[in-house]
């Protein structure tokens, strides 16, 4: 079999690594890969966002499959391009792809099938009407750009003023692009967050096994939101009795609404959820795995991977197929000094080849690229060091053991990834 997988990053890369451990795996091409991803796949220096370049790219180089890692090209519209051409891929249409590439669509599907969210206060497309909204808000107040805005378009604001700040910076001067010019204004919810992420054909599915991740840039819980700074794994996180509920009042009258609204979805489901006082609600949707939940998530993965996304991509996913490494895994992130601010690039990074030798780490890159016989940092989120082992203690001990002897100028990394005591609780995390 022969693979194409779209995305340069870690989640790109830890899906690699396990699809190339298939002995029926002969090929891996990657567009755009990444200096890690290049040392098991042929990396192709295509834009992941550019729909018309990969299909010309799969006319090429004809894989057997193709699986999408990144939202962009899902939103553009990859997977209806290669289903049109009768191509085998993973990833939802473009019409599905709208449960996280349209805030409000997302919302409106939520409450037209009764599943559990935050409750809706409007949904505005000028500034004006948003400024009118805010007089009958409870606060604080969220607000969402409608749109994909690189993880940007969220604020929790406290106040009428910092609402005004928002909506001002996002509908009148634009600064997060067409994303921000509708807006969605709901309800704050409090609890502790968890990503319940699925792999469904349309009508089957398996849950993956459950994971939080870590947003915030510092450790505790403060500072600005990134992309992702760790994730981890432990099937403690989510008793059977929460599992049930979040199966049978959230996942599954999902799957039913889209089937309902005549929506099939294929691929990787990812559900935000708010673990409230009152049961669990859904913050979001992703039409993808998350980046660095997915590192977490390959690492305890005991089944056949390129099998299991071939039958998903027929229609055919068996369930039961899916086998788990018990215990627990983590990933935690190595950025660039300065990220999710500016950053410098070009840093030579040191210390891998002893990590790669152990067993059960796993290094999976982000942001990094070969140059002459070095590997130097390329990215804001640069590493992803990812461990499973028998419990969240060992694979924790183990994780950051392995990330101090990694090394590049100013290398910054949380050192409370999945140190559950003395957790701070924040929105964003
Ligand atoms: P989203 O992209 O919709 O998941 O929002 C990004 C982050 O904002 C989430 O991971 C939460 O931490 C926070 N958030 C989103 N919606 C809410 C809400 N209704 N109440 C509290 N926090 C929220």
């Amino acid at each position: 079999m022969n693979i194409l997988v779209i995305g340069g990053g870690g989640r790109e890369h830890a899906l690699v690594w396990k699809l190339k451990q298939s002995a029926r795996v002969e090929k891996i091409w990657c567009a755009p890969g990444n200096g890690g991803i290049a040392e098991v796949a042929e990396c192709v220096a295509v834009d992941a966002g550019d729909v018309a370049a990969l299909v010309a790219l799969a006319e090429r180089i004809a894989p057997d499959l193709t699986v999408v890692g990144p939202e962009l090209p899902l939103v553009n519209g990859i997977s209806d391009a290669f289903t049109e051409r009768n191509w085998a891929i993973v990833g939802p249409s473009r019409q599905a792809a709208q449960l996280e590439g349209s805030k409000i669509f997302s919302k409106e599907f939520l409450i037209r099938h009764n599943i559990p969210t935050a409750k809706m206060y409007g949904a505005c497309d000028s500034a004006r009407d948003a400024y009118a909204a805010l007089s009958s808000v409870d606060w604080p107040l969220v607000i969402k750009a409608d749109g994909l805005c690189a993880g940007k378009g969220v604020v929790l604001a406290p106040d009428a003023e910092t609402a005004k700040q928002f909506l001002e910076s996002v509908m009148e001067r634009n600064e997060l692009g067409p994303g921000g010019q509708r807006v969605l204004l709901e309800e704050t919810l409090e609890g502790e967050e968890l990503s319940f992420i699925i792999l469904t054909d349309g009508e089957r599915y398996a849950p993956m096994v459950p994971t939080r991740d870590h947003k915030r840039v510092f450790d505790g819980n403060r500072g600005p939101n990134t992309g992702g700074m760790g994730a981890y794994s432990s099937d403690e996180l989510l008793p059977a009795g929460l599992r049930d509920t979040v199966i049978s009042a959230i996942v599954e009258p999902t799957l039913r609404g889209l089937a309902a609204d005549g929506i099939p979805y294929q691929g990787f489901l990812y559900v935000g959820l708010m673990l409230t006082k009152n049961g669990p609600r859904v913050l979001e949707f992703n039409c993808r795995l998350g980046d660095p939940e997915a590192q977490a998530i390959v690492a305890r993965m005991d089944f056949n991977l390129s099998e299991i996304l071939a039958d998903v991509a027929a229609r055919r996913l068996d369930p039961a197929k899916l086998r788990w490494k018990s215990g627990a895994s983590v990933c935690v992130v190595l950025t660039s000094g300065g990220y999710p601010e500016k950053f410098e690039t070009g840093k030579r990074i040191e210390g891998l080849t002893s990590i790669d030798r152990e067993t059960g780490v796993k290094v999976f890159h982000a942001g990094t690229k070969s140059e002459r016989d070095s590997l130097v940092t390329s990215g804001g989120r640069v590493l992803g060091v990812t461990v499973a082992a028998d419990s969240l203690e060992t694979a924790v001990a183990l994780v950051y053991q392995s990330a101090e002897r990694i090394h590049f100028d100013g290398m910054h990394y949380r050192k409370d990834i999945g140190a559950q005591a003395g957790r701070v609780k924040a929105a964003g995390d």
